[in-house]
């Protein structure tokens, strides 16, 4: 069975083509970080334009690198919610004109889940059950997965999702947007110990996160720096960033970890990018004896190639979870524990 998979949910359009028997046969990316980036931040309306734009041309291009005709496409999965919903719409409306004019069913997909699951492409896959960190530019969330749609909350921050502490703090020290990467550039060159912030919720005894208050340590930081702010110090306060945040992540881990004596921990989503974290993972996972999954770099953001995959794991599941029915209705908002089970 052949899915594509279309993703649009924020600032990036991204398609590509799952095969459940050969695995991933091409994607396609583009991202408006260049075109937002004057801004400081994700324009909504920007973003719905410029997702017009660039779907047909990036479908063009997987149906090329993968080879195969538009009628060998036995199902198209597109990105749901939640996002923006106009960029939300641009993909739905293209997935379901694309399926009524092939005569494909089409179905939903849940972002977070295309997230949760991307670490699944990987070469070496993890098996279930296992814990996730789900760390993205808008969630930050601690589950037990025990298959394709039994997901229990274990714990989610009370107020900045992680992806966001690294952009709100890149910001405050003049880095260009998305700041996540910049500063834990930044903090590589950084003295450990310089700057110390605080740990939010490091000893409340549930797995629970809250990141608000780290951004505005930095603020304060900032703010009471005398002369100006040099290279150096801002590096310094990159990676007293970097280090509170990670040790918080890493410690929650930890204690999910223990409490459901699983063995393996997968992490998923844009953060899980952040070298800093990986390495800290890999090393209390050494110690502890326990396995660390991560996708990809390139599907650690958002991309096609998540979406096609869960929507094809859905299908497997369920081969009536897709529909003809081509109206479509977007979900900006959409906890993931009120997704049904597969
Ligand atoms: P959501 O999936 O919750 O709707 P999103 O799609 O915007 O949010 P992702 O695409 O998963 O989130 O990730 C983007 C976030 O990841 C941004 O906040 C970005 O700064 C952060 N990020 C990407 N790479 C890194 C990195 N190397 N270090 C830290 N943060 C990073
Ligand atoms: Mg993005
Ligand atoms: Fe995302």
């Amino acid at each position: 069975m052949i899915v594509l998979g279309v993703e649009s949910s924020c600032d990036e359009t991204g398609l590509a083509l799952y095969d459940t028997q050969r695995g991933l046969l091409a994607h396609a990316l583009h991202s408006q970080i260049a075109m937002h980036r004057e801004y400081g931040g994700v324009v909504p309306e920007l973003a719905s334009r410029d997702h017009v734009r660039r779907t047909l041309p990036l479908l063009n291009e997987v149906m090329q690198k993968a080879t195969i005709q538009k009628q060998d496409i036995d199902a198209i999965a597109y990105t749901q919610g939640p996002g923006l919903a106009g960029a939300l719409l641009v993909g739905a409306s293209f997935a379901c004109g694309l399926g009524m004019a092939l005569n494909k069913p089409v179905l939903g997909v849940h972002h977070l889940e295309g997230h949760l699951l991307s670490p699944l492409l990987a070469s070496q896959p993890p098996e279930f059950p296992f814990i996730a960190l789900l760390v993205s530019g808008g969630h930050t969330q601690l589950m037990r997965v025990d298959g394709i749609g039994a997901y229990q909350l274990l714990g989610e921050t009370l107020d900045d999702a992680a992806g966001e502490a690294f952009d709100k703090s890149a910001k405050l020290l003049g880095l260009p947007y998305p700041g996540g990467p910049e500063i834990s550039r930044l903090a590589e060159f950084g003295n450990p110990g310089d700057f110390t912030f605080p740990r939010p919720m490091l000893h409340s005894k549930d797995l629970n996160f809250s990141f608000s208050g780290l951004k505005t340590a930095v603020l304060t930081v900032i703010k009471n720096q005398t002369a100006n702010i040099c290279e150096q110090n801002k590096a310094d306060i990159a990676r007293g960033f970097v280090d509170a945040l990670v040790d918080v992540l890493v410690a929650k881990c930890l204690t999910a970890m223990k409490e459901s004596g699983l063995k393996r921990l997968v992490i998923a989503g844009g953060v899980g990018a952040n070298r800093q974290l990986r390495a800290a993972l890999n090393a209390v996972a050494a110690k502890r004896r326990f396995q660390v999954y991560y996708p990809e770099l390139e599907f650690c953001t958002d991309n096609g190639a998540m979406i096609a995959f869960a929507g094809a794991m859905r299908l497997k599941k369920n081969p009536a979870a897709a529909t003809r029915d081509y109206g479509f209705n977007v979900r900006p908002r959409w906890p993931l524990h009120e997704l049904s089970a597969a």
